[in-house]
């Protein structure tokens, strides 16, 4: 029975990085097509406010029309944390270190990988992330 071909002590699993970089492209692609429509939305925003803003200071919808803005905005840019977070993943995979915490190199629990394959830290890490106190100053 050849079910199980011999690469060696050195193959480490090559279906596993496989999926995980199959699952990692596939995010990655949605969330490019996500960026690119939150992109469309920000401009078409921003094009229609320059039409009306020429005589209309005083317009009762320009304080929403900003606050839809920012609120694109800021979907905007934690999709595109995202996508960076998805090439570093797709990075570490690359050069073998996938898998373990950036900041304790403790291996990262797989069910924590399952949820969020990009995750770069482990849930202890996560938690106490350094520049995010956990109350406001
Ligand atoms: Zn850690």
């Amino acid at each position: 029975m050849a079910d199980a071909p011999r690469h060696g002590p050195d193959a480490d699993t090559p279906s596993a990085a496989t999926a995980v970089r199959a699952r990692l492209a596939a995010d990655r692609a949605d969330t490019l097509a996500e960026a690119a429509a939150l992109s469309r939305e920000y401009d078409g925003i921003v094009a229609a406010n320059a039409l009306v803003a020429v005589d209309d200071e005083h317009d009762p919808e320009g304080g929403s029309t900003a606050f839809e803005r920012a609120h694109v905005a800021a979907l905007l840019a934690r999709t595109r944390e995202h996508l960076q977070e998805l090439d570093r993943a797709l990075d570490r995979l690359a050069e073998g270190s996938y898998g373990r915490c950036e900041d304790c190199g403790n291996p990262i629990p797989p069910e924590r990988l399952e949820i969020r394959p990009a995750a770069a830290t482990c849930v202890d890490c996560a938690a106490s992330t350094p520049h995010r106190p956990p109350y406001p100053a």
